[in-house]
């Protein structure tokens, strides 16, 4: 499949794999390389910008095809220095980031003098118009489907991608609920240049998460994830589990919440401890609605294949044969 998105970024198959907190490391964005993909890391991940520079040294050592870098802006309960992430990005030599959060604006200069391709994530199309004005070169469309972050607005991938289609020129990603052939061929369709998963790489065997995660999210249906945060205008989807009810529980208490209230609850170093010792319950942890999508555990490998061959055999067969038929049936009637 060759869209703007594989020209563009230099990879086989239109399939980004998006930054995720605790989960984004070489091992992954490796896997995904290899398979014809776009592996991405992830920047926060990292304690410090100078364990940046090394995981992106190791993954140098596990691909030779193309990977990026995530750094996403957005409130953390310690200070982040963003600007030396940023400059260590930059003088690794890497040439394809995703930012998101935040406006990137500030750090597009220094990127576009390295030559790096920026890939912006955003939730809404007003954000997207924004990001084409100031010299993103891809939007990522994150629908409200996705996990971690959907934004305030709850506008899905079927009103947006098409919104995005008719009022962008810069080529888009549709992000959020995508995870297999007939997710990639309807975002086609629908104007986008690829996908963009993050939920269904959790799911595989190079991911570095514990085998239980994967195998929640593998029983895990539609139903099993929960907006955390609205209160606080930060929303965020997780993995609906035990620490996911009791911060919904205090957010529906009468008064303002504040962050204080269920920070204990909330810190990503918990989270983290769920991925490395498979305590479902321990903290929170990113899932989009895609979970109902996910019913194994393949390789990046497999998983692109697959995702590709069934693509091409929906445009290829079934799509055709409509269009086909619904052609001669006009021809009929004339
Ligand atoms: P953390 O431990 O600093 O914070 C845990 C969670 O609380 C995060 O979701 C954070 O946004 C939220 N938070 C922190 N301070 C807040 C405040 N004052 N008000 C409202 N919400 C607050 O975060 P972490 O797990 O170390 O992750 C680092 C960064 O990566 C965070 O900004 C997090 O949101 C982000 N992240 C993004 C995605 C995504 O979908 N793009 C997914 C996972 C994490």
């Amino acid at each position: 499949m060759r869209t703007r998105l594989t020209e563009m970024l230099g990879i086989e198959h239109p399939i980004v794999q998006g930054g995720m907190q605790w989960v984004g490391l070489a091992e992954l964005a490796a896997a995904v390389s290899n398979a014809g993909g776009l592996g991405i890391l992830t920047a926060l991940t990292q304690p410090t910008p100078e364990a940046l520079d090394k995981e992106i040294k190791r993954c140098r050592e596990m691909t030779d095809k193309p990977f990026g870098v995530n750094l996403t802006i957005l409130p953390t309960i310690k200070p982040v220095p963003y600007e030396e992430y940023a400059r260590v990005i930059i003088e690794s030599g890497i040439k394809i980031v995703e930012t998101a959060g935040r406006n990137p604006e500030p750090f597009l200069p220094p990127y576009k003098a390295a030559g790096i391709t920026v890939i912006h994530k955003c939730t809404s199309i007003r954000h997207s118009l924004k990001a084409e004005r100031i010299g993103v070169d891809i939007v990522s469309v994150d629908g409200f489907e996705c996990a971690g972050h959907p934004g305030e607005d709850d506008i899905t991938n079927f009103i947006l991608l098409p919104l995005a289609a008719r009022k962008l020129s810069i080529p888009f990603i549709a992000s959020g609920g995508f995870g297999d052939g007939k997710g990639l061929a309807a975002a086609l369709a629908l104007g986008a240049e690829g996908i963009n998963m993050g939920t269904r790489f959790m799911a595989t065997k190079e991911a570095p998460i514990h085998d239980k995660v994967k195998q929640a999210m593998v029983e895990a249906n539609e139903l099993d994830t929960a907006l955390i945060f609205r209160s606080l205008r930060n929303t965020a989807r997780v993995f609906k589990n035990g620490i996911a009810e009791q911060v919904l529980e205090i957010e529906s208490r009468p008064g303002e919440t504040q962050f204080e209230d269920i920070r204990e609850l909330v810190q990503g170093a918990r989270g983290r401890e769920v991925y490395t010792r498979g305590e479902l319950d321990h903290g929170i942890w990113s899932a989009g609605m895609v979970v109902g999508l996910i019913d194994d555990v393949p390789t990046c490998e497999e998983l692109l294949r697959r995702i590709v061959e069934e693509a091409e055999q929906i445009i290829a067969e079934r799509l055709s044969a409509i269009g086909a038929v619904s052609g001669r049936d006009i021809h009929a009637s004339a």
